[in-house]
C-alpha cells in the first residue's frame, strides 16, 4: 500500500490511540528474542533500552532455557536481547548501557574470529565496495549472491572479488570490524554477560556438505569457548539463520551437541511449546527509528 495521507493519517490516530498497547496485551505471552550485531550510538541504544523497560520484562537466555526445558514461568511481555558475532562494540559502547538498565544480554561469538584467525567474510565483502568507493547497494547484492555458494567456493571467490576491486584485504580486521579479546569474554561473563557459541568461522551450514565439518563448526565452537569461560555453553546461535541457510544435518548436529537452545533468524515471537533449537528472533537495531522499534518490539511488525 503506498503511503498515503490517509493512511498517514491512520498510523498517526493508532498510535494516539495505545495502538501498540493493545497489540503488547495481544501478545503478552509471547517471548521475544531481539537480534543486534554493531553498536555505535550510547544514547540511541538508551532510548531503546528505557522503551524497553518500560513496556517488557527483560529476561536471561538461562531462563528460556528453563522455560522451554521445565516450565519455569516467564513475566508477560518478556523479552531476552542477543547480540551477535562478538564485535568489541559490543563492550565499548553497548555493555555499559545494558549494565545501566539492568538488562541482562547473550553475547553469540564466533570462535576463530576471536581466536584471530579470521574477520567475517560479510565484513570483508563490504569493507572492499567500500574502500573501493562502490555503492552500498553494490555489495548488498554480492553479499546476497555469495550467500547461495558452497562454503569453500565462497572463500575463493571473496578472494577473486577483492582482486578484482582492486583491494588488499588486511589479514588483522579494521577497528570497526574487530572481536573482543578473550579476557574482556571472561570479564563480561563474571559481570552477568551470557555467551553461546556461533560456530567457529560464520559459514552458511547448509552450504557444507560434510556432516562430520557440520558438527566441528558446531561442537568445536562450543568446546572453543567452554576453554575460555570455564564453564558449559549450552545456547547456540545460528549463521545468518534463515532455515535456508540452516538445514536439517545443522538442526541434527545442535541437537546431539548437549545444547538447550537455539536461536534462528526466522522472524517472529515465541511461545509455549516451541521448538528450543528453532528460536524465532526479531532483527533490530540502534539506529532504528524510534517508533519503528516501538513496532517491531511489539511484534506489530516483525
Ligand atoms: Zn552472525
Amino acid at each position: 500500500m503506498r503511503d498515503t495521507p490517509f493512511k498517514r493519517l491512520a498510523i498517526e490516530a493508532f498510535h494516539r490511540g495505545g495502538g501498540l498497547d493493545a497489540v503488547r496485551w495481544f501478545n503478552r505471552r509471547g517471548l521475544r528474542i531481539l537480534m543486534y550485531h554493531h553498536f555505535s550510538d550510547p544514547a540511541a541504544l538508551a532510548s531503546q533500552c528505557a522503551h524497553i523497560r518500560r513496556h517488557y520484562n527483560p529476561v536471561s537466555i538461562s531462563r528460556v532455557g528453563r522455560w522451554l526445558k521445565i516450565g519455569e514461568p516467564l513475566p508477560e511481555n518478556p523479552v531476552a536481547i542477543t547480540v551477535d558475532d562478538g564485535y568489541r562494540d559490543f563492550l565499548t559502547v553497548a555493555h555499559p548501557v545494558f549494565r545501566e538498565y539492568g538488562i541482562p544480554v547473550t553475547v553469540f561469538v564466533v570462535t576463530d574470529f576471536l581466536d584471530g584467525k579470521l574477520w567475517l567474510w560479510v565484513d570483508r565483502v563490504q569493507y572492499a565496495y567500500r574502500r573501493a568507493n562502490r555503492p552500498y547497494e553494490e555489495s548488498r547484492q554480492m553479499v546476497e549472491s555469495l550467500k547461495r555458494l558452497p562454503n569453500a567456493e565462497r572463500l575463493s571467490a571473496l578472494a577473486r572479488l577483492s582482486a578484482s576491486l582492486g583491494i588488499v584485504l588486511p589479514s588483522e580486521p579494521p577497528p570497526e570490524y574487530r572481536p573482543l579479546f578473550w579476557d574482556e569474554v571472561r570479564r563480561l561473563a563474571a559481570e552477568g554477560v551470557e555467551f553461546g557459541p556461533h560456530t567457529m568461522t560464520h559459514p552458511i551450514l547448509s552450504s557444507i556438505s560434510s556432516v562430520s565439518e557440520i558438527t566441528r563448526e558446531i561442537a568445536g565452537s562450543k568446546r572453543r569457548l567452554e576453554d575460555e569461560l570455564g564453564r558449559p555453553s549450552v545456547h547456540f546461535c545460528y549463521p545468518n539463520g534463515s532455515w535456508h541457510d540452516i538445514g536439517e544435518d545443522a538442526l541434527s548436529a545442535v541437537r546431539a551437541s548437549g545444547f538447550e537452545t537455539a536461536v534462528s533468524t526466522i522472524p517472529g515471537l515465541n511461545s509455549r511449546p516451541a521448538d528450543p533449537f528453532l528460536l524465532r528472533r526479531i532483527a533490530a537495531d540502534p539506529a532504528l527509528p524510534e517508533r519503528y522499534f516501538h513496532q517491531l518490539a511489539a511484534a506489530f511488525r516483525v
